[in-house]
């Protein structure tokens, strides 16, 4: 269920009969061909199709994320490790007011991982609220599943290149550029990190079939529904 599809009465009955609430996280940063919002896009298009059925409310995803690294390239949006933890714990000090109790942040950014120890750190001062951390594109059987296909995928290579992420009117390259050092661009300024990553692949086929994609997809909605269904204190 959408909360932009719900109000306020809504939520109030279903708060009488469930305590589950999915926040989708992404960021606005380069993904080289691919559209600005994949990350955006993709966590919280997976946290709606898993939720669905569960008639689980998604709130809007956060659009923005930690990605410093990523400054050199036009159009890329970082907020501050500071500002992002305050807009994280406004938001679930918000839901823990209304009385959600258990609460699934789905992660669709790497840059994004600070929120786990501010999660751990929110948890101890709200006993009785649940908030779980759910990295949907490297969870076990996701991650799997983009193995199984083709072990050469990262940051805005074919694995992000979905048929909802990719812009029309764009070449894709054919070729399959070899892996970067992930932990190196850590190391760089934004302009040294443009210059080593060139078009902000970080090694990869740029594009593969809509059949592969959907694979990895259907596995990636079903381990998030898993995660908000299940396993729960
Ligand atoms: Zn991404």
């Amino acid at each position: 269920m959408k909360i932009r599809d719900m109000n306020w009465m809504q939520v109030e009955e279903y708060l009488k009969k469930d305590d589950r609430a999915v926040l989708p996280i992404g960021s606005t940063e380069q993904h080289a061909q691919l559209s600005l919002c994949v990350d955006h896009i993709l966590s919280e298009r997976v946290a709606l199709e898993a939720a669905e059925p569960l008639e689980v409310p998604v709130f809007p995803g956060v659009p923005y994320g930690i990605t410093p690294y990523f400054m050199a390239y036009p159009g890329t949006i970082s907020l501050t490790a500071d500002t992002y933890a305050r807009l994280i714990r406004d938001i679930l000090d918000s839901l823990a007011a209304h009385g959600f109790r258990r609460i699934v942040l789905v992660n669709g950014h790497g840059g994004n991982a600070p929120v786990q120890a501010l999660i751990d750190e929110w948890s101890g001062t709200h006993a009785g609220v649940t908030v779980k951390f759910h990295n949907w594109w490297k969870a076990p059987a996701t991650w799997k599943k983009v193995m199984e296909i083709d072990p050469v995928a990262s940051h805005a290579s074919w694995m992000e290149n979905f048929p909802f992420t990719r812009l029309d009117d764009v070449h894709y390259p054919e070729t399959q550029k070899p892996m970067l050092d992930a932990a190196h661009i850590r190391e760089l300024s934004p302009v040294e990190a443009r210059r080593y990553l060139g078009d902000g692949n970080f090694g990869g086929r740029y594009q593969r079939s809509d059949q592969d994609m959907l694979a990895v997809w259907r596995t990636g909605v079903e381990e998030t529904r898993r995660v908000i269904a299940e396993d729960w204190p």
